[in-house]
């Protein structure tokens, strides 16, 4: 295995509406579409698009989504050996509403996500042991992000981590312990308490982490591209202009292939380069993990 994404899978469940009913009302919406999601199983569906061997330790619950989940993970080729079913749970669900304006509101029920747990890592550890990479986000218990840090670090293998959605409890002490701390500018602003307007700002906010102790901080600006720090320097990759369609998970297309690509070389700016072409492609199809292009398009892209 190359990587092992340890996180959320959730189905998203978008209703197209004319307008939101009011209290008591009962109207028709326009149409219905299923997708599947999660900020930990679109990491690994983008890895695995561009070839990267990767596992996923997540939890679905006991109802008609968790097959569902497990089979879109496997046509994508993501290892799916490690991810169980929680009785008498459901599986994470996001109810997704969308105006004519394309205005959405959205509920999230993380369902059998805030199962995942300390022991389930445990339970997997021969296999985790022998992944190259790590990649964390937080749609899942903060114990358990905390437990495969330690893991990571105790076999050796770099963590990635995405702090989505944004936490202030997230404790830096393990952060620190991370190769890779990867927010957006919203979830720089969140952690840091810090401004996050222009790019002096977002860079003084990422200097803030590096002082305490964090390695490497790479910040996503949508279009404005992706920020790189360290200790010794500061680097800024300029986003790929392109017609920009839909922007929903750009953020998990960057990370899914800056790990595959950053497991393959080593070479952090080349993997943010490459990373940068895969999410701004994905940015000119519709949807989330359906926007990723398969690694014959990207190719032609990055010619
Ligand atoms: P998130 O989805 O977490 O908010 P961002 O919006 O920062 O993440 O996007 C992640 C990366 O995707 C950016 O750093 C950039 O490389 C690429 N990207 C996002 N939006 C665009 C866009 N409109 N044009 C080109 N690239 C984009």
């Amino acid at each position: 295995m190359d990587i092992a994404v340890i996180g959320s899978n959730m189905v998203d469940l978008v209703s197209y509406i004319d307008q939101m009913p009011k209290e008591g009302e009962t109207l028709e919406a326009l149409s219905f579409s299923i997708g599947c999601g999660g900020k930990g199983a679109n990491q690994a569906v983008a890895a695995a698009k561009l070839g990267a061997k990767v596992m996923m330790l997540t939890k679905v619950g006991e109802d008609l989504f968790a097959d569902n989940t497990i089979r879109n993970l496997n046509e994508y080729g993501v290892d799916t050996e490690f991810v169980s079913k929680v009785p008498g749970t459901c599986s994470g669900v996001a109810p997704i509403f969308v105006d004519k304006q394309s205005q959405n509101r959205i509920l999230i029920i993380p369902g059998a996500n805030k199962h995942l747990l300390p022991v389930d890592i445990d339970a997997a550890a021969e296999k985790l042991k022998k992944c190259s990479l790590f990649v964390l986000q937080m749609e899942i218990p903060l114990p358990t992000i905390y437990y495969a840090i330690e893991f990571g670090n105790k076999h050796g293998i770099p963590v990635i981590l995405n702090p989505a959605p944004a936490s202030r409890e997230l404790d830096l002490n393990y952060v620190q312990k991370c190769e890779f701390f990867v927010p957006n500018e919203t979830e720089l602003e969140i952690i840091t308490g810090m401004p996050v307007e222009t790019e002096q700002q977002i860079e003084a906010a990422a200097m803030s982490l590096i002082q305490k102790g964090i390695k490497n901080v790479i910040v996503t600006m949508g279009k404005r591209g992706a920020l790189w720090l360290t200790e010794e320097q500061v680097h800024h990759v300029e986003a790929y202009k392109v017609n920009a369609i839909d922007t929903t998970g750009a953020g998990d297309a960057f990370i899914g292939c800056f790990a595959h690509v950053y497991v393959k070389n080593r070479d952090v700016l080349m993997s943010i380069k490459m990373a940068s072409a895969f999410a701004a492609l994905s940015v000119t199809g519709r949807g989330t993990q359906t926007s990723y292009p398969d690694v014959a398009t990207y190719e032609q892209f990055l010619q």
